[in-house]
């Protein structure tokens, strides 16, 4: 497969920052700064292994920008980890809490490691060491972090006492994802999925698809990717087709979700459990009415998007789709919902958990749905108003929708 430079996801992100900023009117020095994270930090993490040597990892902590209040995102472990990466998804994250209306902005953290080959301590010794290395540069009210790619409620527990211990009191508001005991918010670790049924709903509604008719495929069986399949499937909707990092289920009758979520390992593997497989190339292209692309960036092609073969495409993970392939799917007609509105539904519970955190006061599950509901359909309605009105592709105007309030804010503070 060729590389071609928008495949970069920096660098198509800058292009539709800078479309975006472009037709809400502002100049090229307001582009300037927002096409590039005020701030990045690199850092070496040396970690003891078991067998007693030491390994350096490398990890990233990326601030697209402060002026709506503190950034806000989660820290990713993964062997593909880069700094472009980083920094793209940074941006991503302030147009997400832009579109929900969360008072901040976006940040990003990453460490290039492959956790499926690391041991519970040594994990615990790299999560602690990542929070020593940037310890300086977030806070409770600086830069919240949260969980990501392979990073769960326990990375998040052991982040959140190293950095207590560093400041010397409980700073249960530093991070956000973590254990119920620890601070952590009811529905916080189902927000991601919960936030994407919410957006399939308005889809569906849309294109005039019954739920109960609804085929769905799934790519990905991570925290978003097995709870969506869940939800899908106990709202009466036909799961057809799921995958992991290995390869693909498929069953046009509907999959046995309870038994792949029963089965699953802590990192989502579960196809390697049966013999008859599809490749996650192959899944993608199956027919269905929902395709929800829930793993990692740069699914959905050039290549590929003229075989895609869904009504609805619903953007679980961060930019699955190319530039390129946005395009197509929109010009055939494909409804496709954006990352940084689908995908909203975990950082509007993190700012929850925060808030709790900072009150001390902790509300119940309900509670949350109903106001993760509200912000959510919220935040659908701007997007697919200012698609319509302003005649742009979805992505587009999620972009649109998602940096109006950051410009204002550079603006008022009179940065620009
Ligand atoms: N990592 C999640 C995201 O990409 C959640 C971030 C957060 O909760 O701060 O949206």
């Amino acid at each position: 497969m060729s590389i071609k430079e928008t495949d970069d996801v920096l660098h198509s992100t800058q292009i539709v920052i800078e479309q975006a900023l472009q037709r809400l009117g502002y100049n090229q020095d307001m582009i300037d700064l927002l096409k590039e994270p005020i701030r990045l930090l690199t850092v070496r993490i040396p970690v003891r292994m078991d067998d007693g040597t030491t390994k350096v990892f490398t990890g990233y902590r990326s601030q697209h920008n402060d002026a709506v209040g503190p950034t806000k995102g989660g820290v990713r472990f993964h062997p593909g980890v880069s700094e472009n990466e980083v920094k793209a998804l940074s941006i991503w994250m302030s147009l997400k809490c832009g579109i929900a209306d969360l008072p901040y902005g976006g940040g990003k953290g990453g460490v290039v490691c492959d956790p499926r080959t690391m041991s519970f301590r040594e994990l615990e010794r790299l999560s602690r060491g990542y929070v020593r290395a940037v310890s300086q540069i977030v806070g409770p009210t600086k830069d919240i972090p949260a969980p990501d790619v392979m990073t769960n409620s326990q990375i998040m527990a052991w982040m959140m006492d190293e950095y207590s211990r560093i400041r010397e009191f409980d700073s249960p508001g530093f991070i956000t994802g973590k254990p119920l005991v620890l601070g952590g918010s009811k529905g916080r670790e189902t927000a991601t999925a919960r936030g994407v049924v919410i957006m399939i709903y308005e889809a569906l509604r849309l294109r005039g698809i019954e739920l109960k008719n609804a085929r769905i495929v799934i790519q990905g069986f991570g925290n978003a990717g097995s709870y969506l399949a869940k939800f899908m499937h106990e709202a009466g909707a036909r799961v057809i087709g799921i995958s992991d990092v290995n390869g693909a289920l498929y069953n046009e009758e509907g999959l046995d979700i309870d038994y792949l979520l029963d089965r699953r390992d802590s990192f989502g593997n579960v196809t390697n459990l049966f013999s008859q497989t599809i490749t996650n190339a192959q899944l993608l292209e199956l027919d269905c009415d929902v395709l929800v692309p829930a793993a990692i960036e740069n699914q959905i092609t050039e290549e590929n998007a003229p075989r895609i073969r869904a009504a609805i495409v619903v953007e679980a993970a961060n930019g699955p789709t190319t530039l390129e392939a946005t395009k197509l799917l929109t010009d055939r007609g494909i409804l496709l919902i954006p990352d940084v509105l689908a995908s909203a539904g975990g950082v509007i519970v993190s700012y929850f958990e925060w808030v709790q955190n900072n009150q001390g006061y902790y509300w119940d599950e309900q509670e949350i749905d109903d106001k993760l509901k509200n912000m959510m359909i919220r935040g659908f309605e701007h997007v697919y108003e200012i698609h319509r009105t302003r005649k742009v592709d979805m992505r587009l105007a999620a972009y649109m929708a998602g940096v109006r309030k950051m410009a204002e804010a550079v603006r008022f503070r009179g940065w620009v």
